[in-house]
């Protein structure tokens, strides 16, 4: 269930109904200012919404005073074990104070930094950690992991509520995929605060946003979560805000800079897709605009699924074609076929259309026509994927029959394959397996 409450962390909404918010941590030394500054603004220009620093040491409140007045988004402090530095980074201006309540100190320490906060507006996040759950839940932690981590997270949000504190958000956090997914699912039903969501320890930029992609992702497209962290092993943090946005916009929860589609390759494969895709998605980097650009590894299928796409290329051996919303524009030689697209794409951003030579449309169409004619009879994964489309569309119906035609569209016979079926009943994020038994 989406929270209920809104906070506000600087001028950025988290939670009741806000856009998922984004955010990453700084790896530098926070009383380095120079390079914790760098970072942050790397983050700000990766699309950040929010930037963690961690302030283990007075010299990190020093620089946090400056850091607050000059970073271009808001900047929450990074507290744990020392609840005076929670207080001094309250006073030095923190949009944001994360702490865990469980190794402050102990209740008194708390309740000194909620009435500082409380004084201060300031908001805060409080988690906990699959691995600093508190002692008394222990045994519920061998027995029960989920609950456990479920119960410590209510415990601390009743904490808040005894000390007439609500402007805070709570985060749930465990190395394990499968328990994040759980725990979260069963504290967006006990509470209404707004939920932070992230993965610890992921690991690499790989493994990392794989994790990411699964836990988050799950739980986004439940609409649990308002502001999300992916922590990666790489000291550029906003690497993890780019990942963080793909997962966004892969759901559809927000829209940022443009979108690539490319296909995945297969043996008809006519170019060095590798170096092509690599090279559109670098180039794509600068771009605000939310465009959607395609590129086909053959021209086989015509442009087929991408037709959808703002741009597009798809290649042949020695030519490649540019397509535009769904029709060519024109043909030109594979060498220049990426230069020639983003020649396009600044024109039509420039000029708020794209416009196209009728003679270089018919030569681009004709050249299409005749690759996808001459590949008439070929079973690409694009017709594979038509016919079980098609297939699955008439499911309530003649199935067979409407196979039959599909593949008779494709010009061949189906013989006596069982067509495949699609089933939304069980698809992953509608599933509860990782729920407690
Ligand atoms: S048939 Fe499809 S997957 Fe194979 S190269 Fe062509 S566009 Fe890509």
């Amino acid at each position: 269930m989406a929270s209920r409450r809104q906070i506000w962390v600087g001028g950025v909404p988290i939670g009741g109904g806000a856009p998922v918010a984004v955010q990453s941590m700084t790896k530098t030394e926070t009383a380095d200012y120079e390079a914790t500054m760098s970072q942050i603004r790397a983050v700000a220009d990766a699309g950040g919404d929010l930037v963690r620093v961690a302030v283990p040491r007075e010299k990190d409140v020093d620089a946090l005073r400056r850091i607050v007045v000059e970073s271009p988004i808001p900047v929450i402090a990074d507290i744990h074990f020392n609840h005076t530095l929670a207080l001094k980074a309250i006073d030095a201006g923190a949009h944001c104070i994360r702490l865990n309540p469980g190794n402050i100190g102990g209740p008194d320490k708390v309740a000194e930094v909620v009435e500082r906060a409380t004084r201060a507006r300031t908001p805060m996040r409080i988690g906990v950690n699959s691995g600093s759950l508190p002692k008394h839940l222990h045994e519920l932690e061998r027995e029960n992991p989920v609950e456990a981590l479920v119960a410590a997270a209510v415990e601390f949000v009743e904490l808040m509520e005894r000390l007439e504190f609500e402007d805070f958000k709570v985060s749930i956090k465990s190395t394990s995929v499968p328990n994040t997914i759980a725990s979260n699912r069963l504290l967006s039903e006990r509470i209404d605060y707004p939920l932070h969501l992230g993965i610890t320890e992921a690991g690499t930029k790989w493994s990392g946003s794989l994790k990411s992609a699964v836990g988050l992702g799950t739980l986004l497209a439940d609409g649990v979560g308002d502001t999300v962290r992916i922590s990666l092993s790489t000291f550029h943090a906003e690497e993890e805000v780019k990942v963080a946005w793909e997962i966004l916009k892969a759901l559809k929860l927000r829209e940022r800079g443009p979108v690539l589609i490319a296909c995945p390759t297969c043996g008809r494969l006519q170019f060095d897709m590798d170096t092509v895709v690599a090279d559109v998605e670098r180039r794509l980097e600068s771009y605000e605009e939310p465009i959607e650009v395609a590129v086909l590894g053959c021209a086989v299928n015509g442009i087929g699924e991408a037709s959808h796409a703002d741009f597009g290329i798809t290649g042949a051996k020695n030519e490649g074609l540019i397509f535009a919303e769904g029709k060519p524009l024109r043909k030109v030689p594979q060498e220049r076929l990426v230069d020639e697209l983003f020649v396009e794409i600044d024109r039509s951003l420039e000029r708020g259309r794209t416009e196209a030579d009728a003679d270089q449309v018919r030569e681009g169409a004709d050249w299409l026509r005749r690759i996808e004619d001459e590949n008439a009879g070929e079973l690409t994964p694009e017709r594979i994927a038509a016919m079980e489309a098609a297939a699955a569309v008439a499911s309530d119906g003649d199935e067979s029959e409407a196979v039959t035609s599909a593949l008779a569209a494709e010009g061949r016979d189906d013989g006596e394959d069982e067509p495949v079926r699609l089933d939304e009943a069980i698809s992953p994020t509608a599933g509860r397996r990782f729920t407690r038994a």
